[in-house]
């Protein structure tokens, strides 16, 4: 039996016609499902008593439940609890643009890198699409109001759950559904080179992010693991590539970590690494944990930074701080839960 909240329309088409069934049916069904939001087929009106049957063979509906919410003024953070008991967090930002939701893609992460909250806990398994599906549609009902942005920068690392990643996107993506913009929806990778060059043959307008966090191969080693199996020059290689095909401009994230990785000379080797690429670079204060030794830059390094960026025709904007009062770094609610927090 398969979650109804993990086919996509595509398939579900498929799986009318191969059951003999008009594909029509699919929309009927996504309708149900995305416009309508019921939560049984019994209660898919239009629907015949046939194909209810069929589909309650084939599929449930699955769930999952909120734990905790935190609020701030600016942001509300969920721990949703898992069928199988497992968690994973999703954090809710309110701009002015909209709603934007981030969302968790695995239950702890492989990759690694030393000033993650989410890291500290392994990879336990990768979230199924349906469980990625649910985080946006138990937040929508829980304010009442529509998710107009979706970024994959939660616990989990997105491009080492690819497949079901891509599937999440086709599902949220679809007209007949949820209908979120690709231009509306961004993954964000630690730089896993093989599968940016499969990111780069998918057909929607999805934006891509990369957390970049250093301007050399001697810093990213010793705070980025992956680095240790895709070099700098690497990844920039299939980021061109990637621009190349799409056409797309790039995000790099940078967290400024205290006499890390915020040095004026670091801010000029960024600057030459990055010259000439259509990207821009989100400087991101530091979210300092009790657990990790890590230190935020200070104030006057990160304008610093961001001014010798600016200088060298390189775009640049810092990210506005969200809800350090709740625990909004990634896997921070988790782990506060854990300890009974
Ligand atoms: N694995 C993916 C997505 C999840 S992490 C990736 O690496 O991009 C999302 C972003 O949050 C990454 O840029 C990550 O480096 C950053 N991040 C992790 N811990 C943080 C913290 N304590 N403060 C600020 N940003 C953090």
């Amino acid at each position: 039996m398969r979650s109804i909240y993990d086919i996509s329309f595509a398939d579900l088409e498929e799986f009318f016609v191969n059951n003999g069934y008009k594909k029509f049916k699919a929309k009927q069904v996504y309708d149900w499902l995305y416009k309508k939001r019921v939560k049984s087929f019994s209660d898919m009106h239009n629907i015949s008593k046939s194909v209810i049957e069929l589909l309650n063979n084939n599929f449930y509906f699955s769930d999952i439940k909120i734990l905790t919410k935190k609020e701030d003024t600016d942001v509300k953070k969920y721990l949703f609890g898992l069928s199988d008991n497992n968690k994973v967090e999703a954090v809710l930002m309110y701009h002015d643009y909209g709603n934007s939701l981030c969302i968790s893609t695995q239950v702890g992460c492989n990759m690694g890198c030393a000033f993650c909250e989410s890291g500290r806990l392994k990879k336990v398994r990768n979230l199924e699409s349906f469980e990625m599906v649910m985080q946006i549609l138990k937040i929508e009902e829980d304010i009442n109001d529509r998710i107009t942005h979706v970024v994959l920068m939660g616990i989990g690392e997105p491009f080492d759950n690819y497949d079901n990643v891509i599937n999440f996107i086709d599902i949220i993506n679809d007209n007949n559904g949820i209908a979120l913009g690709s231009r509306h929806i961004t993954v964000s990778t630690c730089g896993i080179v093989p599968k940016i060059r499969e990111f780069t043959k998918y057909d929607k307008q999805v934006n891509l992010a990369i957390s970049l966090h250093a301007p050399n191969n001697d810093i990213r080693n010793k705070i980025m693991n992956i680095n240790k199996a895709y070099k700098i020059e690497e990844l920039i290689d299939s980021i061109k590539d990637y621009i190349k095909v799409t056409n797309r401009r790039v995000t790099f994230e940078y967290i400024m970590l205290k006499g890390v990785n915020d040095t004026r000379e670091c801010a000029i080797e960024l600057s030459r690494l990055l010259k000439g690429i259509n990207c821009y670079v989100n400087i991101i204060p530091y979210n300092e944990t009790s657990h990790i030794e890590f230190k935020k830059s200070s104030k006057s390094s990160i304008l610093e930074f961001y001014d010798i960026l600016k200088k060298n025709n390189i775009s640049v904007t810092i990210r506005r701080e969200f809800g350090s009062k709740v625990s909004a770094a990634c896997g921070q609610l988790r782990a506060n839960y854990k300890e009974g927090l």
